[in-house]
C-alpha cells in the first residue's frame, strides 16, 4: 500500500514503531536471535526475582543469579501450570513501585475445567505490542483494510461498523466491518447474509468457514472471498481444501492465547506458523520435559518475554505442537510445522500417545465424513461417531479402519457409529476427542 506522508497520533506512531521492531526479528541470524532472547529473558528474570515472591522462590530454587546464563535457569524451572497461577495469583504478580491499579489489565480464561485463570498485564506495554503484531499480521498477508470484512463469532452484536477497528480508523483505512452473532442464527442464514454482503475477508472459526463452504458448494453459489481469517481453533487440511474450493480463499491461521497474547502467525507463503520470537520464547518438550527435535510432537511451554506485571515463564498451555525445518520464505523465525490440539486430546496407543487432530486430518479426507467425535474409554476402546449425509460404503468403512491401523491402533477395539447429526454440547467449545473415565458399554 503506498504511504502518503502524514502525521500519526502518538499511540499510532508507537504501534508502528513497535511493528517495525518486531519485523526486524524476521531477518536476524540464529546466533543473534538467541542472544537477543537471552538478554530479554535475563531482564524478565531479574525483574521477577526482585518484585514477585513466588518467582523469587522458584528462581532461587533453580539456581538463579546474575552470572548464570538465563537459558540454563529456564531449563531448571518447573513447568508453570494453570493450577500454579490459580493458587499463587497475588504472589506471582511482580508489581513494581509506581505501577498503578488502573495501569494493569486482567485477562481471564475459563478453560475446560471451568476454573478461571487470571493473568495481569501492564497495559502500557501489552496493548501497543498486541496492536503492533495484529498490524504486522495484516501486512504479512497483504490485507487491504479499505475493503469489506465480515466477522462471525460468539458474543457479538449484529451490526455494521465503519472500519476494522480503532487502529485502522486512525490510519484512515475505513473498510466496512459487518458483524453477526454466530449462535443467534442458523448456518444457512449466515450463508444468505454473506451472499448479500459479499465481503472480501471473512473472520470466523475454521470449522464455521468449512461448514459455510460445504453449503455454498451444495447450493452451487459463487462467493469469492480473499481470505478466511481463522479464530479460536486450529485449522485442518480438509477445512483449507473446502474454503479454497468454495470461496477461492486461503485460511490464515493464527496462534494466540489469552494469558500471553500472540504466539505465532501463519507464514506469508506457506501454511505453517512462524513463532514470534521477539515476544515469546517457546519450548516443545516430551513427557519427561526434554526438548523435542523437529518432527516430534510435544507439549508447548511458553515464556512471555514482556510479562513484567505477572511473569509467565515455562507456562504449559496444554497444546501439542511440532517444530518444522527452516522456512523457504526468507524469514528466520522458527517454524511450527503443525499444531496437534490439546494435551488432553492424546489418544493412548500401543506405540505411545498420539495427538488426536493428526488423526482427524486423515479422517477428514474420507469424502462423506463431515464431522466426527471420538471417545476413548479407560479400557482403551475407541468409539467413533461420524456425521455424514449418506451411509458410508464398505470401502469407506475400510478406509476409516485403515486410518486407525496406520496410526498404531489396530489392536484397540473400535466402534463406529454413523449419525445424521452429532449433538455437540451447546455453549461449550466442540471437543472432537474425549477421554471417558469408565469402561466401554455398548
Ligand atoms: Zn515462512
Amino acid at each position: 500500500m503506498a504511504d502518503a506522508l502524514h502525521f500519526h497520533s502518538p499511540q499510532l506512531a508507537q504501534m508502528l514503531l513497535l511493528a517495525q521492531q518486531v519485523r526486524a526479528w524476521e531477518r536476524v541470524p540464529p546466533a543473534e536471535y538467541q542472544a537477543l532472547q537471552q538478554r530479554q529473558l535475563h531482564t524478565l528474570m531479574r525483574h521477577a526475582h526482585q518484585h514477585s515472591p513466588f518467582w523469587r522462590q522458584r528462581l532461587e530454587a533453580a539456581g538463579w543469579s546474575a552470572e548464570v546464563p538465563p537459558h540454563t535457569v529456564l531449563a531448571r524451572l518447573p513447568v508453570l501450570t494453570r493450577a500454579d497461577l490459580q493458587a499463587h495469583f497475588a504472589q506471582a504478580r511482580a508489581r513494581w513501585p509506581g505501577l498503578k491499579d488502573e495501569e494493569v489489565a486482567t485477562s481471564v480464561t475459563s478453560g475446560s475445567t471451568g476454573e478461571p485463570v487470571r493473568v495481569e498485564k501492564a497495559s502500557a506495554m501489552y496493548a501497543p505490542l498486541y496492536a503492533a503484531i495484529s498490524w504486522l499480521e495484516a501486512q504479512w498477508h497483504q490485507r487491504d483494510a479499505r475493503r469489506k470484512i465480515a466477522v462471525l463469532g460468539t458474543g457479538l452484536t449484529d451490526g455494521t461498523r465503519d472500519s476494522w477497528g480503532d487502529m485502522y480508523t486512525a490510519m484512515g483505512l475505513r473498510g466496512p466491518c459487518v458483524v453477526r452473532n454466530i449462535t443467534q442464527h442458523g448456518m444457512e442464514s449466515h450463508l444468505d447474509w454473506l451472499l448479500q454482503e459479499r465481503p472480501d475477508y471473512l473472520k470466523c472459526s475454521p470449522f464455521a468457514a468449512a461448514e459455510l463452504a460445504r453449503m455454498a458448494l451444495a447450493r452451487g453459489v459463487q462467493l469469492p472471498i480473499r481470505q478466511v481469517i481463522s479464530q479460536s481453533e486450529r485449522v485442518t487440511p480438509a477445512q483449507r481444501a473446502l474454503c479454497r474450493q468454495a470461496f477461492g480463499a486461503t485460511i490464515v491461521d493464527r496462534y494466540s492465547c489469552e494469558e500471553t497474547g500472540w504466539i505465532a502467525l501463519q507464514c506469508p507463503t506457506h501454511e505453517h506458523l512462524h513463532l514470534l520470537g521477539s515476544t515469546t520464547l517457546m519450548e516443545i518438550v516430551d513427557e519427561a520435559g526434554r526438548p523435542c527435535p523437529a518432527g516430534t510432537p510435544g507439549r508447548v511451554l511458553v515464556t512471555s518475554l514482556h510479562s513484567f506485571a505477572m511473569p509467565i515463564l515455562r507456562y504449559e498451555l496444554g497444546d501439542i505442537a511440532e517444530w518444522g525445518a527452516p522456512c523457504g520464505c526468507g524469514m528466520a523465525l522458527p517454524v511450527i510445522a503443525r499444531m496437534g490440539g490439546r494435551t488432553r486430546h492424546l489418544v493412548q496407543t500401543a506405540n505411545g500417545p498420539l495427538p488426536m487432530p493428526f488423526l482427524g486430518d486423515e479422517l477428514g479426507r474420507i469424502e462423506p465424513i463431515r464431522a466426527f467425535r471420538m471417545r476413548q474409554y479407560v479400557d482403551g476402546t475407541l468409539q467413533l461417531e461420524i456425521e455424514a449425509p449418506r451411509a458410508l460404503t464398505a470401502e469407506e468403512h475400510a478406509a476409516v479402519r485403515a486410518v486407525f491401523a496406520a496410526n498404531g491402533m489396530a489392536d484397540l477395539p473400535l466402534h463406529v457409529e454413523q449419525l445424521a447429526r452429532i449433538d455437540w454440547p451447546v455453549g461449550r467449545k466442540r471437543e472432537e476427542f474425549e477421554r471417558v473415565d469408565r469402561a466401554y458399554e455398548p
